[in-house]
């Protein structure tokens, strides 16, 4: 992992509290409890100390999103349905924007930038860099700006947005490594899967740091 260029960038995904057990969130994930933030905390400072530049995905989501169970009368957590032909999980509500639990728990002074997204009411937004109706964030953008060349992810959850996120860095030319560590996922057998997709897509998955 060398940092030494300054061309590796970080991207620290989703960690919310609504995706935390620690902040009792509406959508925890399973493990993601303080001693996991404070280890990404720690994972953070030291990658930044050495160089790497850090960058924040945080889901945030208007009250009438799509993406939440409750907009859709009839319909129960975790249901999944179809919209326009996409498929559409159905969650909790979560990451409401401006809500406590939406706030991201690394401490947000380590950020260069935080991109946000989920914010189309329409679209849901695994990815850091587009949403389902194929909206570009600034993700990318901000990346090139900054002459970065090799991204680390990590993060909540394995199986869903750092799976995207990781997927859409590589397709979009990065040398991407996910520290699986510094994931939780929601299920055993999705995270599991995912891991083995994102191998296949060229993504170097790490242990630890
Ligand atoms: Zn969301």
């Amino acid at each position: 992992m060398d940092s030494a260029s300054g061309k590796t960038g970080v991207i620290v995904t989703d960690v919310q509290g609504d995706f935390t057990t620690w902040k009792e969130g509406s959508l925890a994930v399973n493990g993601a409890d303080q001693a996991f933030v404070h280890k990404v905390q720690n994972a953070t400072e030291t990658l930044a100390k050495k160089g790497c530049l850090i960058f924040g995905i945080q889901d945030w989501h208007p009250a009438d999103h799509v993406s939440f169970f409750t907009n859709h009368p009839g319909k129960n957590a975790f249901e999944v349905i179809k919209i326009e032909g996409r498929t559409q999980i159905l969650w909790p509500p979560h990451c409401i924007q401006g809500t406590e639990n939406a706030r991201i728990l690394v401490d947000n002074n380590l950020f260069m930038a935080i991109v946000k997204k989920g914010k189309d009411p329409r679209y849901d937004s695994y990815s850091g860099f587009q949403d389902d109706g194929g909206t570009e964030t600034e993700m990318d953008s901000i990346l090139k700006r900054n002459g970065i060349e090799k991204v680390i992810v990590y993060g909540l959850a394995t199986d869903y947005c750092v799976k995207a996120t990781a997927i859409d860095a590589a397709n979009a030319g990065y040398k991407v490594t996910v520290v699986e560590g510094l994931c939780r996922g929601v299920a055993p057998d999705t995270t599991e899967s995912a891991l083995k997709e994102l191998k296949d897509r060229g993504v170097t998955i790490l242990k630890e740091l």
